[in-house]
């Protein structure tokens, strides 16, 4: 009787055990979700919005690069880190650490191979991670924002170019004119580069000078990218803008098409711009038109398909609408040329060119507006000037007098994605403006 009650007093007492040590792991389950919680959400949801509405390549998740941040703390290995400075070399910078030659131009002959160590710039940073031993076992340098080079010396010389996982926060900003749409912005904050981008926005429907007035509101969310470590950040596009003019609302979202391009559209899925530009130049003006004419250096009557337009070398060439491009090269009495694709009845050819953007090669995907080349005086020219071609269903025709349509309008299942992805842009302008 007695043994059996102190039995049953025993297991009551292991039972009671138990059931607190279990009460214990469910407290502190949910204290770690508290603790996690929010800042997981936080940044999930901005991934989300970013990814949804960029089309900028997927951002890849390197584990490996983590560790190397991580190696930086571990006091095993310490850091230098150099700032190149005006005309100092990569092999010069070497000089600073005990490599023998051998092993220096090794070091040199395989990062030319991924990235060519003359175009390293004053003010870009490599840092050098150095074991106990006092060798290095990694150089690693900053790219450009979001991309790092990073050799491995350890073993094998291995070299790796990395993207490093950024992180995008968008703002969001009101403001009303009292002077213009440009330097009121500039007053309350807004990034130069995004009031630039806004008045391209707005330039397919508004004459600055004319349409704009006292106390015209404003409404903008723009995006910052960050870099994980770095204090610094890069601008990125314009996700909503939004202008009200007398009993006027523009207001445009950005979009990324199911065609792969960044775009912007009203409410309805109405795109913002004209599908061509008739003049894909800033303050030029028209030195010939389209039509009949001597030419100027053969002498001869002919035909001008182009439209000419006079300024000064080096002035920026845009892409006269979204496409891609179909050639870049020298053409003949064009002298340096590109002509871009839009779509199956419309091209639109720039002659004369002085030099290329960098990175427009053929096949490059380009929107309107984007800076393709510069003005220039190749080819069979007088002066400098950019000879401007619309060419649809392949006959050369009058840009001036073209009856353009308009962009393009989204249907069906684009216009559904449309119509969710606006209206969580909205959502997130209206709560980073009131939150
Ligand atoms: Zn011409």
């Amino acid at each position: 009787m007695s043994l059996s009650f102190k039995k049953t007093t025993l297991l009551f007492i292991i039972f009671c055990g138990f059931l607190f040590f279990l009460i214990n792991v469910i407290e502190l389950n949910s204290n770690y979700k508290n603790i996690k919680t929010p800042n997981a959400t936080k940044s999930l949801q901005n991934t989300l919005i970013t990814k949804d509405i960029s089309n900028k390549p997927p951002i890849e998740t390197d584990d490996s690069n983590e560790n190397s941040f991580k190696n930086v703390k571990k006091p095993k290995s310490k850091e230098t880190i150099i700032i190149v400075k005006k005309d100092q070399t990569f092999s010069s910078i070497l000089d600073n650490f005990n490599f023998d030659n051998k092993k220096k131009f090794a070091i040199i002959n395989a990062i030319n191979a991924i990235y060519d160590l003359r175009e390293l710039k004053v003010n870009q940073k490599i840092i050098f991670l150095i074991d106990k031993n006092e060798n290095v076992e990694k150089i690693i340098i900053e790219l450009n924002f979001n991309t790092n080079l990073e050799a491995d010396l350890r073993s094998d010389i291995k070299i790796v170019k990395k993207e490093l996982e950024t992180f995008s926060e968008i703002n969001s900003q009101e403001y009303v004119i009292s002077n213009s749409l440009y330097a009121d912005g500039i007053n309350n904050n807004i990034p130069n580069q995004i009031l630039i981008k806004l008045i391209q926005l707005f330039s397919f429907d508004l004459d600055f000078q004319r349409d704009i007035q006292k106390d015209t509101k404003v409404s903008i969310s723009y995006e910052k990218i960050f870099v994980k470590n770095k204090s610094d950040y890069a601008l990125g596009d314009i996700e909503y803008a939004k202008i009200i003019i007398k009993n006027n609302t523009l207001e445009y979202f950005k979009f990324l098409t199911d065609d792969g391009f960044i775009d912007y559209f009203n409410r309805q899925g109405k795109n913002v711009k004209k599908s061509i530009l008739k003049t894909p130049i800033d303050g030029a003006r028209i030195s010939s038109s389209f039509g009949m004419r001597k030419h100027p250096i053969s002498g001869f009557n002919k035909m001008h398909k182009g439209v000419d337009f006079a300024a000064p070398i080096g002035t920026p060439v845009y892409a006269g609408g979204n496409g891609v491009i179909e050639m870049v090269g020298v053409n003949g009495g064009y002298g340096k040329y590109i002509r871009i694709r839009h779509n199956n009845e419309y091209k639109t050819a720039y002659a004369h060119l002085n030099s290329y953007r960098k990175g427009i090669s053929k096949g490059v995907r380009v929107n309107q507006g984007e800076v393709i080349g510069y003005v220039g005086n190749t080819g069979r020219s007088t002066g400098p000037h950019l000879h401007y071609e619309i060419i649809y269903q392949n006959k050369k025709v009058n840009p001036l007098k073209l009856k353009l349509p308009s962009g393009k309008i989204l249907k069906g299942d684009e216009l559904a994605r449309f119509e969710k992805n606006y209206k969580m842009i909205l959502a997130n302008h209206l709560n980073n403006l009131f939150e």
